[in-house]
């Protein structure tokens, strides 16, 4: 049996490394335009989590956090796994007792309930925290180094990777064609579509031609999210560089002078609301940085297809700095 994979992103990359190392195939071809793990999968926060509002996701990602520690213990840690866990942190009296909860019923969670609880063992957060929710099975890594230890071990068990453009697929009965480029072709029993933020733009260049029929393939149910991570330096050393993810939990109203007020409520005033739940931040697991990220917007984004070849600032409100710095001086 033989796999080509389009993309060379972390899932194109986890794949083709599961395909040969657990499975055994002799025969998988990883492609793709540009060198391995460069787009998405260099941008990431890098964490991992087992907590999700949904039991398939959870059951998903126990799955594959399992996986990551075997690789973790097989390879003396080369990938600096982390199980820190994320604290989900409170203000809020109801939503402390919602922690308490969710420990009570799962043993995922510790909770911290009340002022002297919370700060005792979380000393570092705002002092009018009531409630923090630690989940345990969750922490992060340096997905570059995981990408890179899986690509070696992949290349070692006889996994190719070519870089090339995917301009068409051609799914037969039996087969697959894959034209690269527009001019060479490479065929294989399998076809898999890792194409990360271009999954529906290579949906578009699959022709399904069986039962003499060719159609391209319909496009899936998939939205690309717009996430912008800042990174700090932590000169000062402010931030305790053992700690875990921390992430707010409660909604928040910024404060603002009465001239940005002002100016805010003639140009943007969506800010002078309160702004979702959410605001987290971790230190870096060796060098001093400090990264934080605030998904406030869910503006959904359409990715060209080739991508551009520079980031397109634009697409990011220029306030996201300033909002970040603000939401984080609130809740520290
Ligand atoms: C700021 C930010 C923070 C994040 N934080 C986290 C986090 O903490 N935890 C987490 O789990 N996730 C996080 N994510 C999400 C995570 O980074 C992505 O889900 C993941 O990297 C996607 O990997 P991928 O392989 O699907 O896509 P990509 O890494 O984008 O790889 C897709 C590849 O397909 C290739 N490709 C596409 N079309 C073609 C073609 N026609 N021919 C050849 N090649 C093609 C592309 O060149 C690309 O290399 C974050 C994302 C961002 C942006």
């Amino acid at each position: 049996m033989s796999v080509i994979v389009s993309g060379a992103g972390i899932a194109g990359v986890a794949t083709a490394h599961r395909l040969a190392t657990k499975y055994g195939l002799k025969n998988v071809t990883v492609v793709d335009r540009f060198s391995p793990l460069s787009m998405t999968s260099a941008v990431s926060t890098e964490c991992f989590r087992n907590v999700w509002s949904n039991r398939k996701m959870s059951e998903l990602a126990n799955l594959s956090i399992d996986i990551l520690e075997n690789l973790s213990k097989q390879s003396d840690n080369y990938f600096n796994m982390s199980h820190r866990g994320y604290v989900y942190v409170t203000k809020s009296k109801e939503l402390a007792n919602d922690f308490q909860d969710l420990a009570d019923s799962s043993s995922d969670f510790d909770a911290y309930v009340g002022k002297d609880k919370c700060l005792g063992r979380f000393p570092f957060v705002s002092s009018e925290s009531v409630g923090a929710l630690h989940a345990k099975r969750a922490g992060w890594l340096d997905a570059q180094q995981l990408g890179q230890y899986m690509i070696q071990e992949a290349k070692e068990a006889g996994v190719k990777f070519t870089l090339g453009d995917i301009t068409r697929v051609d799914a037969f009965e039996s087969h697959v064609k894959v034209q690269i480029d527009k001019k060479t072709n490479l065929e294989a029993s399998y076809f898999v579509n890792a194409s990360g933020p271009w999954t529906n733009a290579m949906n578009e260049r699959i022709f399904d031609c069986r039962k003499d029929l060719k159609h391209s393939l319909s496009p899936l149910p998939l939205q690309n999210e717009l996430h912008a991570k800042i990174i700090l330096h932590d000169e000062l050393g402010l931030i305790p560089r053992d700690i875990p993810m921390i992430i707010c939990a409660d909604e928040i109203e910024l404060p603002w002078d009465d001239e940005t007020r002002e100016f805010l409520r003639e140009t943007k005033p969506k800010y002078l609301q309160r702004l979702p739940s959410g605001l987290h931040l971790r230190p870096s697991s060796t060098d001093g940085y400090v990264f934080t990220l605030w998904d406030f917007v869910h503006q959904h984004v359409v990715i060209s297809d080739p991508p551009p070849h520079t980031l397109e600032p634009h697409m990011y409100d220029e306030w996201y700095v300033e909002i970040v710095l603000r939401g984080l001086a609130c809740t520290s």
